[in-house]
């Protein structure tokens, strides 16, 4: 028969994944979120592009949050503070890491621990069985988990959030059953926001290069309705 993600996922990463570099307060991921993590960063499945896909809409529902949030209290965005809402995409390629960045709501230490890892959505388990069985990854943002499709070109992510009333945090993870979140006091503030910091897998260089990101852009971000940069340096 044809092989499936779950026969592929059978086999060995051939890199070894970068060491966590910090010495944060340690979580477990969820058992099933730790699963499907597994599965992702060592899937061959070809359709990697949609992972920006994902980000992106990410970033737009936090762009959408503090809008919405600023209609009840105005100073939230008022001048200077971050008023134009909007995504950055860059690129530095001397240590070949993708970053996306929104002036959304961010996250608090407390939603980075919950939404990114301890907390199973009602569709983990159900996507998981999914693609055990030939489903189509493509589908992941349906079934609430789309951030964990970063680790389909990643094999360490780190993500620095500032929420309006708490501390500049990241977590950072090598999709290895583990992540940690240490409090951020040597990246530049972002003010507000989250900032994903992709570390690119061996075999997925070509997210550095200013084409393709131009045409994932394309492809994927025509309905977004905030502004996105795309910045790529040199080497
Ligand atoms: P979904 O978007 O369907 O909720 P995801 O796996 O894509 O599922 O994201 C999980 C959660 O992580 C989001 O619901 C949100 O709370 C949080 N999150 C992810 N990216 C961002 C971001 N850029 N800004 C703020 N929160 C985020
Ligand atoms: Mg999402």
């Amino acid at each position: 028969g044809s092989t499936t993600d779950a026969e592929l996922v059978a086999r060995e990463r051939d890199t070894l994944a970068p060491k966590e570099r910090r010495n944060g307060e340690s979580f477990e991921f969820q058992a099933e979120v730790s699963r499907l993590m597994d599965i992702i960063i060592n899937s061959l499945y070809s359709n990697k592009d949609i992972f920006l896909r994902e980000l992106v809409s990410n970033a737009s529902d936090a762009l959408d949050k503090i809008r919405f949030l600023s209609l009840m209290d105005k100073t939230l965005l008022s001048d200077g503070k971050d008023a134009e809402l909007d995504i950055h995409i860059k690129v530095d390629k001397k240590e070949n890491v993708l970053s996306i960045r929104d002036n959304g709501v961010g996250m608090t230490k407390e939603d980075l621990i919950k939404n990114l890892g301890t907390v199973a959505k009602s569709g983990t388990s159900s996507f998981l069985d999914q693609i055990q069985s030939g489903g189509d990854l493509n589908l992941i943002g349906q079934f609430g988990v789309g951030f964990y499709s970063v680790y389909l070109i990643a094999d360490y992510v780190e993500v620095i959030s500032k929420q309006d009333d708490d501390k500049q945090y990241i977590w950072e993870s090598s999709a290895d059953g583990s992540f940690s979140i240490s409090e951020d006091t040597e990246n530049e503030p972002l003010g507000r926001g989250t900032d994903i910091r992709i570390h690119l897998k061996e075999n997925a260089a070509e997210y550095a290069a200013e084409g393709k990101l131009r045409e994932l852009v394309q492809k994927y971000c025509q309905f977004i309705n905030f502004p996105i940069y795309l910045w790529v340096g040199k080497e």
